[in-house]
């Protein structure tokens, strides 16, 4: 039995044990198919305390859980101490300079609200609950921007870690920059980032929001959508998700229970070119909601509609080299209504280009980045399973070998054998060895786990 008294006496934060009065807010996620059940969880209050509970780890042999935002805990940590950064969030903008400086497990929520009374925006992504550390660690893909200004991390000057040593260390491109570059796509396998400084841009409106059209319309739109997304200027992202929508209130009543597909659109650049861009669009169906608007940055951030609450969801993910029409027909044939959604994201623009300094996102140059989510309750897991098995299955003839390390679903992101191929061997062996320098027992290894032992 590990004696965690020692640890909590050292710590400015809190200490929490099974069974302790705050224990299940500390492990708190979003995936409530996937609890969090650590031996112990330090809510860390400082940098001294992340080194604390890391030194406390490597004198127990134990492994290192870390919650952000926990949109997507691959392991349980059971077995493990969980460090959680709520206590450390902060956020900093230099208007001048254009740049942020976020600390612990700020969302990007708290990003995207400060830096627009700057007339600034980050690259942030579709659901703005999910911390900017956790997102940028696996590159990280926005709505809104991407196409134009490439992937978050491409944008981040500076990264403060503490290692497994339980050093604290300031990382960019001149200093440690292969820890640099592993941070930028390599996860969390390096250690726990209690902060980093970003790039922001001038965007104080876009236009930005959504078409919800009726699934009937399905046949006609999809192939529609993919013809016009490869006309389009790199101002403007789009994806589309095909949706069986639960009856939740929250929904609009046109929404509600129903079977849709939700085209997402956003142009930064003058309004007219950006509303005559979508113009194409609009024809293919009668909408049963369009928000598309010329809009302040914060109101287009969540313009896919992701749930804000957690949820019992399972998802799988894909790249797809191409949309054939096939590809189509058997995405529509799979995205039946046990799916809640399968979207499909148009790469490319910005997104293709390599970054400034060397970096670890393996996806650039895919063209489309394809999700899955499906509700289940315990009893029918495997059914559910089965149905994104079978949709990812019919799909594998379209499939790159490049994926967007985010939207790994747990049992692809700890498959070791399958983050190679994501990778490719030349960068896995490169985050291999970056990870034998910082973390040769792999103390951080309740992640997209780089395994050097
Ligand atoms: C609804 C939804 C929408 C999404 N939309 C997008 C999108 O538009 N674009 C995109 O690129 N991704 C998107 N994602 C994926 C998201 O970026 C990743 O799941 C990300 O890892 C979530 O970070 P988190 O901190 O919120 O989650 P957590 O579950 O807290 O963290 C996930 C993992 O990240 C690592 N981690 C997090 N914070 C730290 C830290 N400070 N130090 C070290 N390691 C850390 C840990 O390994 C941890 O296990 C989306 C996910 C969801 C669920």
């Amino acid at each position: 039995m590990t004696d965690f008294g020692k640890l909590a006496g050292e710590l400015d934060g809190t200490l929490f044990l099974p069974g302790d009065p705050g224990y299940a807010g500390e492990c708190f996620t979003f995936h409530l198919l996937q609890p969090l059940t650590p031996d112990a969880a330090v809510g860390a209050a400082s940098v001294a305390d992340v080194q604390a509970a890391v030194r406390f780890a490597g004198a127990n042999d134990l492994a290192v859980a870390v919650r952000g935002g926990g949109h997507l805990q691959t392991h349980s940590a059971a077995g493990a101490l969980l460090i959680t950064l709520d206590r450390m969030n902060g956020v900093t903008i230099d208007a001048r300079r254009r740049t942020a400086r976020i600390t612990g497990a700020a969302r990007w929520q708290e990003v995207i609200d400060a830096a627009a009374g700057a007339g600034l925006a980050p690259l942030s992504g579709s659901a703005t609950t999910v911390s900017a550390i956790g997102y940028v660690l696996g590159g990280g893909q926005g709505p809104i921007l991407s196409r134009r200004y490439g992937y978050a991390s491409d944008h981040v000057t500076s990264f403060d870690i503490v290692t497994a040593d339980g050093r604290a260390r300031t990382v960019d491109a001149a200093h440690e920059p292969d820890l640099f570059a592993a941070l930028r796509g390599g996860k969390g396998n390096f250690g726990v980032v209690t902060g980093m400084e970003i790039g922001l841009f001038p965007a104080a409106t876009v236009v930005g929001g959504g078409i919800y059209f009726p699934g009937a319309a399905t046949e006609r739109l999809l192939p529609a959508w993919r013809d016009w997304a490869a006309t389009l200027p790199e101002q403007a992202t789009t994806s589309f998700a095909v949706q069986w929508l639960p009856p939740f209130e929250v929904l609009p009543p046109m929404l509600r229970g129903a079977h849709v597909v939700h085209l997402r659109y956003a142009y930064d650049g003058p309004a007219g070119i950006g509303t005559a861009l979508l113009e194409p669009m609009r024809a293919v169906a009668p909408a049963l909601l369009d928000t598309v608007a010329e809009v302040p940055y914060p109101v287009a951030a969540v313009l896919h509609n992701d749930p804000t609450e957690p949820a019992p969801v399972l998802h799988r993910s894909l790249g797809l080299a191409e949309l054939a029409d096939e590809t189509l027909a058997e995405l529509i044939r799979h995205a039946g209504p046990d799916l809640l959604s399968v979207e499909v994201r148009a790469l490319g623009g910005a997104l293709d280009r390599p970054p400034a300094t060397p970096d670890s996102v393996p996806s650039r140059g895919l063209p489309y980045q394809l999700t899955a989510f499906a509700l289940a309750t315990p009893d029918d897991l495997a059914r559910q399973a089965g149905n994104l098995a079978a949709l990812i299955g019919a799909l594998r003839p379209w499939a790159d070998r490049r994926q967007m390390v985010n939207f790994l679903a747990p049992d692809e992101a700890t498959d070791p054998a399958q983050l190679r191929v994501v990778y490719g061997p030349e960068l896995y062996d490169r985050l291999l060895a970056v990870k034998r320098r910082y973390d040769p027992t792999s103390m951080f290894r309740m992640n997209h786990s780089i395994r050097p032992v």
